[in-house]
């Protein structure tokens, strides 16, 4: 989940819009024949190339700098420990985020704020709740990563407002953070519960023995 790379022009290996999996790239010029069998007149404009993964041998179709096929892969999938409403927001903004970045951005923030209500915070004002976060483990960086994309902070932006500023990176950091989130504070905790539930039970006593002795 953190070592995703999203698919850009500039890179010679990313996450696959297709099949998901990090792998390395071919990228070609593409052309345009007349005719079927590739006789006849052809067309090339370097502005369309073309991105073959070396997984799955599928292409991914670019104009200058943007994805334009397929047209809503360029985002990681939501962690599978997020609330159901949340993931759907997150499918949503994924969907939308090549064409529409700052409407992805206001879904995101959106998202965002449900997440901090139901981790058991009020919700109104995501600075003070992602600070309560941080007293109950969530990383003290996290606060300035939310300020570097304007959730949080002087400049923040309302959750569910559109934001001139918002842009495609700024859109893939909030989808960064929100599974990160999702990760520290939710399934982490269940992890270790899950753990910690596999002792056998004389081990269990022995632990809440040694918990109320102190
Ligand atoms: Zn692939």
């Amino acid at each position: 989940m953190s070592n995703h790379i999203s698919p850009a022009r500039s890179l010679n290996a990313f996450n696959c819009s297709r099949c998901k999996v990090f792998a390395k790239q071919d990228w070609f010029f593409l052309t345009g024949a007349s005719q079927p069998s590739g006789f006849g007149a052809q067309y090339q404009n370097d502005e369309f190339v073309l991105s073959k993964c070396n997984s799955c041998g599928e292409p991914t179709i670019w104009h200058g700098q943007s994805m334009i096929y397929p047209l809503h892969a360029t985002a990681e999938l939501p962690c599978e420990d997020l609330p159901e409403e949340i993931q759907r927001d997150f499918e949503e903004a994924r969907r939308i985020a090549n064409l529409s970045p700052r409407g992805a951005a206001a879904l995101l923030r959106l998202a965002l704020q449900k997440l901090c209500v139901h981790l058991g915070e009020p919700g109104k004002n995501i600075n003070s709740d992602v600070a309560s976060l941080v007293t109950k483990g969530l990383p003290p960086k996290v606060q300035q990563a939310l300020d570097s994309v304007r959730v949080i902070g002087n400049e923040a932006v309302h959750p569910g407002t559109l934001d001139l500023k918002d842009d495609q990176e700024t859109v893939q950091k909030l989808f960064r953070l929100i599974n990160f989130i999702a990760h520290k504070m939710i399934t982490e905790p269940r992890e270790i519960d899950e753990i910690y539930s596999g002792l056998p039970p004389d081990k269990l006593a022995g632990i809440a023995n040694r918990d109320s002795s102190k």
